[in-house]
C-alpha cells in the first residue's frame, strides 16, 4: 500500500543542510495499523508527509497504491492525494468561518461533487463522530475534542483507503484523545490502512507495528499490539486446552 525505498529528505537553508530522513526503507501493507514513534526532530512528520504525497523525497522513491510518486506533476500528486489519503493533524486545521458539516463536506466540494452526491456521506460521518446535533456550529463553538472529531470526519469524506494521523491527540485532554484513538482503531477495523505519528509509546502500542525513528533513521521495528497479544493469548489457550 505504501512503500518507501531508500528515501532521503534534506532541507537546505542559508546556514546548513538538515538531513531529516537518511535512507528509509519501509513497506506498509493494505489494512495495516502502523505507528511511527521517535523523539522530537527525528523525522516523523517529514516521513508522514512523504507517505501522503504532501512532499517529495530528495532521493529514493515513495510508492503509493502501486504508483511511484516521483514521476507525477504537482497537479497529479494533488489528485492522487485527494482520493487516496486522509490526513488528521495535531492542529485541527478547520476552516474557521464555516460549520462543522461544511468543513466535513469541503473535500467533496473541492472535488466538484454535487451536494446530492456527498450529503449522505457527510450525514453518516457526523453520526460516526457523534456530532449530528452540533453540525451547524462553527469551529470556535466546539471543544478541542469536537474540532478534532470534525477534522477526523473530514479526513474520511472522500473515503480514502489510507488514513495518516500526525500527533492527532497532541492538543487534547486524555478523554478526548481516547475518543480520537478509538476512531482511528475503528477506521482500521473497517479496513483502512492507518499510520499514526506519535511520541507517546502508550498510544503507539495500540498499533500492530511500531516503527522507531531516530535522527532520520529507522532504529527498530516492534509488534506490540495489545489487541494482537490478546488474540494470541486466546489462540494459545485454545490450542492447549481443548475443554
Ligand atoms: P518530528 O516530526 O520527529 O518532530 P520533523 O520531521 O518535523 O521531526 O523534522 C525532522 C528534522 O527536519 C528536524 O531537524 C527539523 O528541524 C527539520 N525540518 C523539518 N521541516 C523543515 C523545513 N521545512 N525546513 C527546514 N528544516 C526542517
Amino acid at each position: 500500500m505504501i512503500e518507501l525505498c531508500a528515501v532521503e529528505r534534506a532541507y537546505d537553508s542559508d546556514e546548513a543542510r538538515v538531513n531529516a530522513l537518511r535512507g528509509i526503507d519501509l513497506s506498509i501493507d493494505k489494512g495495516e495499523f502502523v505507528a511511527i514513534i521517535g523523539p522530537s526532530g527525528s523525522g516523523k512528520s517529514t516521513l508522514l508527509h512523504l507517505m501522503g504525497a504532501l512532499d517529495q523525497p530528495t532521493a529514493g522513491d515513495v510508492v503509493l497504491c502501486g504508483r511511484s510518486l516521483s514521476t507525477h506533476s504537482r497537479k497529479e500528486l494533488a489528485r492522487i492525494r485527494s482520493t487516496t489519503v486522509g490526513f488528521v493533524f495535531q492542529a485541527f486545521n478547520l476552516v474557521p468561518g464555516i460549520s462543522a458539516a461544511e468543513n466535513i463536506a469541503l473535500p467533496a466540494v473541492l472535488a466538484r461533487k454535487r451536494p446530492s452526491e456527498y450529503q449522505p456521506e457527510v450525514d453518516r460521518l457526523l453520526d460516526l463522530v457523534d456530532l449530528t446535533i452540533k453540525r451547524n456550529r462553527l469551529p470556535n463553538q466546539l471543544s478541542g475534542g469536537e474540532q478534532q472529531r470534525v477534522a477526523f470526519a473530514r479526513a474520511l469524506t472522500m473515503d480514502p483507503p489510507i488514513l495518516l494521523a500526525d500527533e492527532p491527540t497532541g492538543n487534547l485532554d486524555t478523554k478526548a484523545g481516547e475518543g480520537i484513538m478509538d476512531l482511528l482503531e475503528a477506521s482500521h477495523d473497517a479496513g483502512r490502512t492507518v499510520v499514526l505519528v506519535t511520541h507517546d509509546l502508550r498510544l503507539a502500542s495500540r498499533a500492530q507495528r511500531i516503527v522507531h525513528l531516530r535522527d532520520g533513521r529507522i532504529t527498530n521495528v516492534t509488534c506490540p499490539s495489545p489487541r494482537n497479544r490478546a488474540l494470541e493469548d486466546i489462540l494459545e489457550v485454545g490450542d492447549g486446552d481443548p475443554g
